[in-house]
């Protein structure tokens, strides 16, 4: 079982790097544990410009001139957990609301005209609300209309996982938010979200139930973010030994604006998370790593090609929003409102060509 070292002296040790050991980092074929430490360090920053020209040329020896893109369809927004950071938040007093079978194929018929082949479908946690007999029929609904369809829903069995990898699901994400397990419980005040060390072996249930693609990631804005991407790089090493076969991914979700007003604790800027992107891609030139629309158009189009290799696009994230724009009950307010149209047009102006689809669900059925 996976037990990341203690985050605090990872914190400590972070600040230790010199430009000695950034240099050394730069300079090896592959980074190891500690040279990834060195290059989320604060010794690495006025390396920034070599980090990024270095990622890019990783990244597109590794997956091309591309940017996969994909979109939420937010199903329910009724939760269990108490997490102080989120809209969903069984404290918030916000409209709940769970789509029927028919609600939700009827978002999901919106996207695919709007020409999306890679969904995501997100929840709350709330068993009583969204199930696994629900995801299932979902599952069964969907997975003919889109090449690729992915959850970040609770955490699952790996029997209810290998259930719905069986009726058409291809990824599964879940967030550890933070690996600060004192911060963690503070964050997260009840709830079975609560319990951090079976959030934390989540990822590896779902790629032992078979999932073809397994996504981890902080949320970026609660605790010293060097110490969570050296924590993330520990974790995904360690999940690459056990599941070699498995694909693995790392999202960057910065906090938002969400109902509770909650401010982040530690503000990640826009380099910050530049320097974690640049710094994984280094250390895992295989890895997907994902940037949301939390992000802003601006951003997101200076990074095509320095690391990211999916985005979100189009994106809502209230239950029901695609069909219905006045839709209430959103999990935070995006950073990028373009169309998915708008999005490949940036992509192509980078000369990059936007990817709808590098896999299809049929190839799932005959596994
Ligand atoms: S972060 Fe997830 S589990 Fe926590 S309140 Fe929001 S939806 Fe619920």
């Amino acid at each position: 079982m996976f037990q990341p070292p203690d985050f605090k002296q990872l914190s400590k040790q972070i600040l230790c790097y010199t430009t000695a050991d950034v240099e050394k980092a730069l300079s090896c074929q592959r980074p190891d544990l500690h040279d990834i430490g060195a290059l989320l360090s604060p010794a690495a920053e006025p390396y920034l410009q070599q980090m990024a020209k270095l990622s890019s040329e990783i990244t597109l020896n590794r997956f091309g001139k591309t940017t996969q893109l994909y979109a939420p369809i937010y199903l329910s927004n009724y939760c269990t957990n108490r997490c102080v950071y989120c809209g969903f938040s069984a404290d918030n007093h916000i409209k709940r609301k769970c789509l029927t079978l028919d609600e939700a194929e009827k978002e999901a018929e919106i996207l695919h005209e709007r020409g999306f082949q890679h969904i995501l479908l997100v929840s709350g946690e709330a068993e009583n609300a969204v199930n696994i007999d629900y995801m299932e029929a979902i599952a069964i609904r969907l997975r003919d209309k889109f090449a690729a369809v992915s959850i970040e829903i609770q955490p699952l069995s790996t029997e209810d996982y290998h259930r719905l990898f069986l009726a058409g699901i291809t990824a599964v994400a879940v967030y550890q938010e933070t690996y600060n397990r004192d911060l963690y419980k503070k964050v997260h005040l009840s709830g079975k979200k609560s319990d951090y060390d079976y959030r934390l072996k989540t990822p590896a249930r779902a790629a032992a139930a078979g999932m073809r693609e397994v996504g981890i990631g902080p949320l970026l804005g609660l605790s010293d973010w060097r110490a969570e991407g050296l924590s993330i790089a520990y974790h995904l090493h360690w999940l690459r030994k056990q599941f070699w076969s498995t694909a693995f991914t790392v999202s960057f979700p910065r906090m938002r604006p969400a109902t509770g007003e909650f401010e982040p604790l530690q503000p990640v800027s826009e380099r910050n998370l530049s320097q974690l992107i640049f710094a994984l891609r280094l250390f895992d030139p295989d890895v997907g790593l994902l940037v949301s629309t939390r992000e802003e158009a601006r951003y997101r189009d200076g990074m095509i090609g320095l690391g990211p290799t999916r985005y979100s696009a189009g994106s809502c994230t209230a239950p029901g929003g695609y069909g219905n724009s006045d839709s209430e009950g959103e999990q935070f307010s995006v950073g990028d409102n373009r169309t998915l149209e708008e999005v490949c047009e940036a992509i192509r102006e980078k000369g990059f060509d936007p990817v709808y689809k590098d896999w299809d669900s049929e190839f799932q059925h005959t596994a």
